[in-house]
């Protein structure tokens, strides 16, 4: 469903990539590792289309994702929760959670909040609360539940469980695998092993923007 061939990503003089490959199956939840600054923020930047990738290729489908801006791959079904989760403090967290709607023509934001709901009963409750009264564990859950606006296909998480008290962690552990479905694939990121509740399919290691490990887990 989505493949990296040796994507190498500059952030100004900075090869913050240097030679990336991995592929994820439909339906398979895989593990990016590695440690802080080894370069996973980077590869989700460039799948998600945020971040230029200036050698390799980014397949989705089967189809090359080299010239599409980040709101066509978001059309497609891709959805984003970015370690700094990124949320807009004023809005309230029903906003937060629909602005992908806002911004990508033919998605059907109520649908797909109502599932957002299904699966994080608990959001509910907070709907009209600004972003900004929030705990930073609340903020990571609507930033999940943003990120399921658009990603009815391929979820990238970016240290999900980072700053993440433990109960909120494990309750974020139980949702994200939940969601594991024949349709969504998903690629989550951690620093920490230890951190990863979830149940992964596969773990490619990235050490100083490259593969490192690489194993079925
Ligand atoms: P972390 O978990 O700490 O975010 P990471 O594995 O996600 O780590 P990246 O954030 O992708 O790593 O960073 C990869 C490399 O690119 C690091 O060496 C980092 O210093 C460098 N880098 C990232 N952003 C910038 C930037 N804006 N300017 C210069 N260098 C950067």
């Amino acid at each position: 469903m989505l493949t990296l061939e040796n994507i190498q990503v500059k952030i100004g003089p900075v090869e913050a990539v240097r030679g990336f490959s991995m592929s994820v199956e439909p339906g398979a939840m895989v593990g990016l590792a590695g440690r802080n600054g080894a370069g996973k923020t980077t590869v989700m930047r460039a799948i998600m289309g945020i971040a230029a990738v200036s050698r390799g290729r980014i397949r989705f489908d089967g189809q090359d994702m080299a010239k599409q801006p980040v709101h066509a791959r978001a059309a497609e079904g891709i959805g984003y929760m970015p370690e700094t989760r990124g949320l807009i403090p004023e809005l309230s967290v029903e906003e937060n959670m629909l602005l992908p709607s806002w911004v990508i023509s033919g998605l059907d934001g109520k649908a797909r909040l109502d599932f957002v709901y299904e699966v994080m009963p608990e959001l509910k409750g907070m709907a009209k609360r600004k972003a900004l009264q929030l705990s930073g564990g609340q903020q990571k859950m609507v930033a999940l539940g943003r990120a399921l606006t658009a990603g009815h296909r391929l979820l990238l998480l970016d240290e999900p469980f980072e700053g993440v008290a433990p109960a909120l962690a494990q309750r974020l552990s139980d949702v994200i695998s939940a969601l594991k479905s024949e349709k969504l694939s998903i690629v989550m990121s951690m620093s920490e092993m230890t951190h990863s509740h979830t149940v992964l399919d596969h773990v490619f290691g990235i050490e100083r923007g490259a593969n490192a490990m690489d194993a079925a887990a």
